[in-house]
């Protein structure tokens, strides 16, 4: 493999051993990033739609390397989950959030996604906790973003340690809500404070009626559970007027900031909402 110039790994050679190679380099790469603290936090605001205020923002790693610029986490968490490496790197980005988070209004959460590796990692529960011990930031403005996946795996493990975090007052998101297999059942089987709809279904909230339909579905069942739905990917004014047309609590997207680093945070707070 070679960095081209976006800095995204280019799989340019076809082949089992090219592929190997590949991955090897960008686990070493990782492992060094990891050791010289290449990685940093993007935040992406989350606002309530009814009141146009920022309520949350969503962590979202980047690596910053030394020689390719900054790189997108499609390009590495595939393969950091692969090696493990995403538990000592959720561990950064879990730190470095809380830490930054505790600088904010209070009003204003982080929400931090978790990889189902980390839930195969026996301190992550503990590495939670002690997350919000060392920023101060109290428990309730934290968080954490899991797909369905998470729940396919040991689900009594999972769920276990999922009520113990929502034991001390983090509260859980399923996110991509609507892309899995099952969705409606794992509504069930935990009570999350929140269901992040998938950017596919805004994307063509305004052309295609299934859509619509879905979105429409979504945020009805969010009302009669009483789980806040926040739509994610939401880059027109018309996507948004139609989500709060629909009654979705909370929107995510390019309509109102891409991700910036935690230095643009106050920025991201002061601006109205562009519509
Ligand atoms: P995600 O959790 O679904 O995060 C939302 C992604 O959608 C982000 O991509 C965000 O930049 C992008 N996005 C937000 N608004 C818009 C929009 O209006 N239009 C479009 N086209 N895209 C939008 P990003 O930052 O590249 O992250 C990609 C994925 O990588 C995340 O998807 C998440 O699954 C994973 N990821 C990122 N940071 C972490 C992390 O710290 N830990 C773990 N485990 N996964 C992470
Ligand atoms: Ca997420
Ligand atoms: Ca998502
Ligand atoms: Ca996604």
């Amino acid at each position: 493999a070679k960095a081209d110039g976006r800095g995204t790994y280019r799989f340019f050679e076809t082949g089992m051993d090219a592929r190997a190679q590949a991955r090897r380099l960008l686990e070493r790469d990782l492992r060094l990033a990891l050791e010289h603290d290449e990685f940093e936090v993007y935040y992406q605001p989350i606002r309530d739609v009814a009141g146009g205020q920022v309520v949350a923002f969503e962590a979202l790693a980047r690596w910053n390397h030394s020689l390719r610029g900054l790189i997108a986490p499609n390009n590495f968490i595939p393969v950091a989950e692969e090696t493990g490496l995403i538990v000592p790197l959720g561990e950064i980005v879990l730190r470095k959030a809380c830490a930054d988070a505790a600088g904010w209004p209070e009003a204003v959460a982080v929400a931090v996604n978790l990889s189902p590796v980390q839930f195969k990692n026996p301190n992550l529960v503990s590495s939670v906790k002690a997350a919000l011990q060392a920023s101060g930031l109290s428990p309730d403005r934290l968080e954490l973003e899991i797909t369905e996946s998470v729940l396919l795996q040991n689900s009594e493990a999972t769920l276990a340690v999922l009520h113990e975090l929502r034991g001390f007052g983090v509260r859980i998101s399923l996110d991509d809500f609507g892309t899995g297999y099952s969705s409606l059942s794992y509504l069930r089987s935990f009570p999350f404070d929140k269901i992040k709809i998938d950017r596919s279904f805004v994307t063509d909230l305004a052309t295609r009626e299934d859509s619509m339909a879905i979105v429409r579905a979504v945020t009805g069942l969010g009302k009669s559970l009483g789980i806040v739905t926040t739509a994610e990917g939401v880059e027109t004014d018309t996507q948004f007027d139609l989500l709060r047309q629909e009654g979705c609590t909370q929107a995510q997207g390019y309509l109102f900031s891409p991700p910036r680093p935690a230095a643009d945070v106050a920025k991201m707070l002061r601006r109205a909402p562009e519509r």
